[in-house]
């Protein structure tokens, strides 16, 4: 108002001026009264001349986005300009804000653990973090505008996007890759779609196992509860001569005893499991630990074989006794089951030059073949079926060996070669040994 004052008043100043001014002249020329009037004319153009030219100046400026300094100018036009560039900064901050905000944001995104993708009114690529980029095999910023589609070709996939119905998640492969995805899409704004994205390949893996697991252990009951089944009845409908209830309850003891024995190996497994790893200052000597090994040997062995046992130099490794004790023992059982009759089993302890140490078990065995070395430690893994049960295996042995070994912060090194035998070594790392020092009352094996 005080601007739109000034300016009024400056251009009635100026009308004046012209007015005398133009009287004074055409009072010479004997004119005065129309002197006046343009005289009056003439202040009011330079007056509106002036305002174009300034109006024209912050015109520019402001068409130019206020970016270079404002139009130096007093009063209305000034005041203009003054006000224009404050309203213009004002939304340079806004503006500031609200990026920052949407980059924390995306930078939030950014950092999940899933894919998250968001897909414009024509499935085109909108913007993708890049754990999305990787499961979809986009470039996030070369394919943004891309239909996903056309990068994306799964046909279960692309069913799934074009279906329409997005209340469960969906769970694929993509094409060539090894990865399992399970894709959750919801709608959103104007026919918009947020895709999200998880790798749920160890899931399905353990998953799987799982299901093969319940499978083997159903089949490994199964089995020895149909025999059993069919005993009780061969029992309860036939009248049987003593000899035969002997045979008959014989063979019942055998199945009770395997399932006794899948069922010890299975819950020696939960309890490796699901138990805290073994201490690191329980120290289990390894002359009484193989001893003890060998003693159990022989019992199996009933002196067909003959079980050396070799420890150079006195240790002691920290741990847990009766984990170890089962891990050793099973590889001298296996020794012994696949073993034939007259062969020789060394169980032997060493030191490597890392430090480390080995308990390795050998043999003179039936060997196994390379291809089924890797696969040996898997539960119910067997090579020869009727022979493990045969001889009273379960598939879980090397299992419980792997785990064991594996608490302890070691690994399990296997050599074999059919018809010459095997080598299980037991590698404990360093920092779980030391050299036996005089036994004391506090330093008493763990029991
Ligand atoms: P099992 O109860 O069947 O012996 P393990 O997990 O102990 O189960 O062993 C898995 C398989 O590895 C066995 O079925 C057997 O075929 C093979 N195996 C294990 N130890 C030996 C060995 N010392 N000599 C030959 N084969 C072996």
């Amino acid at each position: 108002m005080d601007g739109l004052l000034s300016r009024a008043l400056a251009a009635v100043l100026a009308v004046l001026a012209g007015a005398t001014i133009g009287h004074a002249v055409g009072s010479w020329l004997e004119g005065g009264a129309i002197g006046s009037i343009v005289g009056a004319a003439v202040g009011a153009a330079v007056i509106a001349v002036v305002d174009a030219l300034r109006g024209r100046r912050l015109l520019a400026w402001v068409r130019g986005g206020g970016v270079s300094p404002v139009p130096a100018g007093v009063g209305l036009w000034g005041e203009i300009g003054y006000r224009v560039q404050g309203q213009l900064r004002s939304r340079d901050r806004a503006l500031d804000d609200e990026r920052l905000r949407l980059q924390q944001f995306l930078s939030a995104i950014e950092a999940s653990p899933n894919g998250v993708l968001l897909l414009g009114a024509d499935e085109q690529i909108e913007w993708c973090n890049s754990v999305a980029a990787d499961h979809f095999g986009v470039d996030p910023q070369r394919d943004r505008g891309q239909r996903l589609t056309h990068l994306m070709r799964t046909p279960a996939f692309v069913a799934h996007l074009h279906d329409g119905r997005f209340d469960q998640p969906l769970a694929f492969s993509p094409l060539g890759g090894q990865q399992t995805l399970s894709v959750l899409i919801r709608r959103y704004g104007d026919g918009m779609k947020l895709v999200l994205s998880q790798d749920v390949t160890e899931r399905e893996r353990h998953d799987a196992m799982r299901r093969d697991f319940v499978a083997n252990v159903s089949h490994e009951m199964r089995t020895p509860l149909t025999v059993l089944a069919g005993f009780v009845e061969t029992m309860a409908s036939l009248p049987l001569t003593e000899v035969e209830r002997r045979r008959v309850l014989t063979l019942m003891e055998q199945q009770t005893t395997r399932m006794q024995t899948l069922l010890t190996d299975l819950l020696t497994l939960a309890t490796l499991e699901g138990s805290p790893r073994p201490p690191t200052d329980r120290w289990v000597a390894v002359t009484a630990l193989l001893a003890q090994a060998r003693a159990d040997g022989e019992a199996l062995s009933g002196e067909r074989h003959r079980i050396v046992v070799s420890v150079p130099e006195a240790a002691e490794v920290a741990g847990s006794q009766s984990e170890l004790l089962s891990a050793v023992g099973n590889l001298v059982t296996n020794a012994v089951r696949y073993t034939p009759d007259g062969g020789r089993i060394d169980i032997a302890w060493r030191r490597r030059a890392d430090g480390s140490g080995e308990i390795a078990v050998s043999d003179t065995g039936v060997g196994i073949a390379r291809e089924h070395l890797p696969r040996l430690t898997e539960r119910f893994y067997r090579i020869d079926g009727s022979r493990s049960r045969e001889t009273g295996g379960t598939g879980l042995g090397l299992s419980i060996v792997k785990h064991v070994v594996q608490r302890h912060g070691g690994s399990l090194d296997v050599a074999s070669e059919p018809g010459k035998g095997s080598r299980f070594a037991i590698v404990l790392p360093a920092a779980r040994l030391r050299a036996v020092v005089e036994a004391s009352p506090a330093e008493a094996p763990a029991p």
